[in-house]
């Protein structure tokens, strides 16, 4: 069995994440989509509740599993005992971090590959900062993020 962990802050989970997601889970047999806990970095939402919302989003995708881990991303790819990571590339720009990461992932571990994958273009830009910033400034973002993460942040803005 063909396990992928894809990892990252989903501050909030967008569109594009999703779409990575999908295609995550048409490849692998199970996708765990793990939200990192960083204590350093304080969030726009908490971790809970991205993992709240991420869950409400995937509901259609029976392969997909919700968590969140802490610590190295490696050693809970291990304990899950998943074979491949998935990360997302948008534009050059993630490229030369991506990559960094990822080799320091296969020098921690090498039996576990990263693998990249890329959006369709209408989601390419997505990013969840854009998303906050267009948000706290009251644009509309109903576009680019699913309906759970815009109905919880509506009612937020309302409360
Ligand atoms: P992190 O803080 O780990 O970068 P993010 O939640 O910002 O976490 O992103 C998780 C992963 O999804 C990253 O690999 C990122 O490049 C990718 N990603 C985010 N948005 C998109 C998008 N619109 N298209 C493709 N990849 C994306």
């Amino acid at each position: 069995m063909k396990i992928a962990i894809y990892p990252g802050s989903f501050d909030p989970i967008t569109k594009g994440h999703l779409d990575i997601l999908k295609t995550g889970a048409g490849i692998f047999d199970k996708v765990i989509i793990a939200v990192a806990r960083n204590s350093e970095k304080k969030g726009f939402l908490p971790v809970d509740e991205r993992v709240k919302l991420i869950r409400e989003s995937v509901t259609h995708l029976d392969n997909v599993e919700v968590d969140s881990f802490e610590g190295l991303t490696i050693e809970y790819a291990k304990k899950r005992g998943a074979q491949v990571l998935i990360r997302g590339l948008r534009a050059v720009s993630d490229f030369e971090y991506e990559l960094q990461l990822s080799q320091a992932n296969s020098a921690l571990c090498e039996d576990i590959k990263t693998v990249f994958l890329t959006t369709k273009p209408k989601y390419n830009f997505i990013s969840s900062s854009t998303i906050k910033e267009i948000y706290l400034n009251n644009g509309d973002i109903s576009k680019f993020v699913p309906q759970p993460v815009y109905d919880y942040l509506v009612k937020r803005k309302v409360c």
